[in-house]
């Protein structure tokens, strides 16, 4: 069994690290905990997608939502990712700098769709966002 208020394991009735009781078993623990997320998350998908380009068509960059990698975006292709209500930061790491685009999801928001291309920079290619669709 595991502590419900810090989450270290428990034996007996009494978390050993901070005092909680501990009530009830493992199973009926873990059937809670899966009504709270359904009740306070609803995902939305988020797609990048970066248009076909000749400029700078070989080089790929990486895109992060919220400092996690969801792939690699080459020319002309799309990423898709949950993400939940709420503000979110979509970088696009590129040779030269990172490009961020915030987006801010909404409780009427069904997708989000960042449109970008790669333009040229100082000495590689870097993302240019076009626009933010959200639907
Ligand atoms: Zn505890």
């Amino acid at each position: 069994m595991f502590c419900s208020n810090c989450g270290k394991e428990v034996k007996g009735n009494f978390c050993g690290a901070c005092g909680t009781k501990v009530v009830g078993n493992t199973v009926q623990e873990e059937n809670s905990t899966i009504k709270v997320e359904e009740g306070t998350s609803r995902n939305v998908v988020l797609t990048v997608t970066r248009t076909k380009k000749i400029l700078g068509f070989a080089i790929s960059f990486s895109v992060y939502v919220d400092g996690v990698q969801i792939g690699s975006l080459g020319n002309g292709k799309s990423l898709t990712y949950n993400v939940s209500e709420g503000n979110h930061k979509v970088v696009f790491k590129c040779v030269e700098k990172d490009v961020i685009q915030e987006i801010n999801v909404l409780s009427t928001t069904n997708s989000v769709e960042v449109v970008c291309h790669a333009k040229m920079g100082l000495v590689a290619a870097v993302a240019n966002v076009d626009e933010v669709k959200y639907n």
